[in-house]
């Protein structure tokens, strides 16, 4: 076997994705109770693939069948021009779960012709007649989540969580009349673990995802995994946190889910933690139904001092922030926050993954028992290392110095901007009284981003983080608040296809930011040309940091109030539309380049080893798996 250095880098490109390997450090010093407990805990991460394919598209899982077949059982010319293009369009599909782009939602572009397509079909014996306009047909389904203002957003958007036909004014009278007739000082997350149907009648109902009920085959099998976990618990509230979800997906109760989102707020004793289920809802254009994904991890006990640091002082963070008083807790409770190392990535985490998590989503749960704030930091040490030296900085930073600051510091001020945005900014501030959390609708995701971004961004220029230790110096933080104007502004807009607006929350809310500050405070920070490029020019970063106090306050204002005109007017000037010209010169600069815009990972893999006796001896943790293999594998788990 080969040393596991050998492979962390050694990377695989196709498309706009690169993909990595990322290492787990510490696994080996586990022990064996605990190796095993993530052994079983990560094959419950991968059993609920399946689910994830069918929420992005209803078509998705039989059109991977028929790609896989073609895959393995081609008997023509592999080295035609047809089958790489083939080759390259099944690894993206793999790559986003789905037909649609995993960040942007639009539908992929066969590259290859829809003759060989039938053909190689027809020669396994494949039917694909009905599968010829979804995968060919660009005005079939053509977006997995459309945002557009102005659109019926169910109709027009691709995502499986409502029957076809059902529209957004019929969903939304449905589930407002659920929130009024339930808890208003506990709701329950209302939608969340169903498909939403309509009887012959007209009427609507909930096709909800439990044991005998939609996906409960898969459910079952998870289930049957976190009962091997079990037996291999640290603590008795780690069993109780896996019994109660277990409950959950046997009843599909949303009560339950709320008792045991609680139950694993409060487990935060363990070494080794977990999410399992349905957890995020930026895959339903109404925010309601929550796609699921699956991850395990543990403790990395020396990057975990640097966000204790933040969390020991949440609510002095809380006190001194610069929004209106009446908007701020007055308790900040349970904000826990450590470094984790992924073990393993599934369900709507892989491959590409979130490298920060902050859950539960419940506002109530949060307000009164807490969140678990999580950075992964093996997954930010694999990007690290592949941003090095791709040329991006010398490209696209205004100046020699600009440079040398963020060669110093960019590093260590993102990890702590992500630190900042999910110990403290996500869990900060409150909702006045009567506030309908959902009332921003489709504008609530990226606010609520922009909230914890403009909190980190705040407080990485605060002298309390020079005192705390966590910033070498009163300098470092500018090295972040260049790159995330440039970023805002500039860079991301390569993850955007031309033509396109901006869909994704984070990136809204990062252009909203950035594009925000450049209209508001010119002398603060500019856009220039030089030699026919464009540039960030920062002219003063104190005045950045009052910049980013000024929109926090409002973007607080309006979270606290519900102000949905307000969200919609920022929104849509700053955090939507892109200015062609740029977007085309951003293209350009970054071709030559060659970096690819989107990273994802590859998972290592678990093996148990016996002894002689036919025991357990040890769980041995493997790199080298390829990508296509990994797939293949996953498909027939
Ligand atoms: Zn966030």
């Amino acid at each position: 076997m080969l040393e596991q250095s050998d492979f962390i880098f050694q990377d695989e490109r196709f498309a706009d994705i690169q993909l990595l390997r990322y290492q787990v450090p510490g696994f080996k010093e586990l022990s064996l109770r605990q190796k095993l407990l993530i052994y079983h805990l990560s094959r419950a991460a991968l059993l609920g693939r399946d689910i994830l394919w069918d929420q992005n598209g209803a078509y998705n899982l039989r059109i991977r069948q028929v790609l896989e077949t073609i895959y393995t059982q081609y008997k023509g010319n592999r080295l035609s021009d047809d089958f790489q293009q083939f080759t390259i369009y099944l690894k993206r599909v793999w790559f986003s779960n789905g037909i649609h782009h995993h960040y942007g939602y639009q539908k992929f572009t066969p590259g290859f012709s829809k003759h060989f397509f039938v053909e190689a079909a027809e020669e396994l014996g494949l039917d694909v007649t009905d599968l010829l306009p979804i995968i060919f047909d660009p005005s079939v389904l053509s977006k997995r989540v459309n945002q557009a203002e102005g659109d019926d957003l169910l109709l027009t958007s691709a995502s499986n969580y409502y029957q076809e036909g059902i529209t957004q004014a019929q969903a939304e009278a449905f589930y407002t009349k659920q929130k009024e007739c339930g808890d208003r000082q506990h709701p329950i997350m209302y939608g969340m673990n169903s498909r939403l149907e309509k009887r012959s009648d007209g009427t609507l109902y909930e096709n909800t995802w439990r044991c005998g009920g939609l996906y409960g085959h898969y459910i079952d099998r998870i289930i049957a995994a976190l009962k091997d976990a079990i037996p291999y618990v640290e603590n008795q509230k780690q069993e109780a946190v896996i019994e109660k979800l277990i409950e959950f997906y046997q009843t599909g109760n949303l009560k339950t889910f709320d008792e045991y989102t609680i139950l694993w707020v409060q487990d935060t004793e363990s070494q080794v933690d977990f999410t399992n289920g349905f957890t995020e809802v930026y895959g339903d254009p109404l925010g309601l139904k929550a796609s699921w994904e699956g991850y395990v991890n543990f403790v990395d006990p020396i990057a975990t001092r640097r966000s204790h640091a933040l969390s020991d002082n949440a609510q002095w963070f809380e006190n001194h922030s610069p929004i209106d008083p009446r908007f701020r807790k007055k308790e900040c409770k349970g904000v826990s926050a450590k470094v984790i190392n992924a073990a393993i990535l599934g369900g709507d985490l892989y491959p590409s993954s979130a490298i920060g998590i902050n859950l539960p989503n419940s506002n109530w749960v949060r307000a009164e028992y807490g969140s678990k704030s999580v950075t992964i930091g093996n997954l930010t040490h694999a990007y690290d290392e592949a941003a090095k030296g791709s040329g991006l900085r010398q490209e696209f930073v205004i100046d020699e110095s600009t440079i040398s600051l963020l060669n110093q510091y960019a590093g260590i001020c993102d990890e702590l901007h992500t630190d900042l945005h999910e110990c403290l900014g996500h869990g900060s501030g409150q909702l006045l009284p009567g506030v309908d959390p959902d009332v921003l609708k489709a504008y609530g995701s990226t606010i609520e981003e922009a909230r914890a971004d403009l909190f980190g961004l705040y407080y990485l220029a605060d002298e309390k983080l020079v005192e705390l230790g966590l910033t070498p110096n009163a300098e470092a933080y500018k090295a972040q608040y260049y790159s995330y104007l440039m970023n805002g502004v500039l860079t991301q807009l390569v993850r955007i296809e031309e033509g396109d607006h901006i869909e994704e929350a984070h990136m809204r809310n990062r252009a909203l930011i950035a594009r925000w500050t450049l209209k508001n405070y010119p002398q603060a920070a500019e856009i220039t040309e030089k030699n026919g490029k464009h540039y960030i020019q920062v002219h003063s970063y104190p005045m950045l940091r009052t910049a980013f106090a000024e929109l926090l306050a409002e973007i607080q204002r309006i979270k606290s109030e519900g102000d949905l005109p307000a969200a919609r007017e920022l929104v849509e000037e700053f955090g939507v539309k892109v200015d062609k010209d740029l977007h085309q010169e951003v293209l350009e600069r970054y071709k030559e380049l060659n970096i690819s815009p989107y990273k994802g990972f590859i998972n290592p893999q678990y093996k148990l080893i016996y002894d002689a006796e036919g025991n357990i001896a040890d769980v041995e943790i493997h790199y080298g798996e390829a990508y296509d293999h990994q797939m293949l594998r996953y498909g027939k788990i």
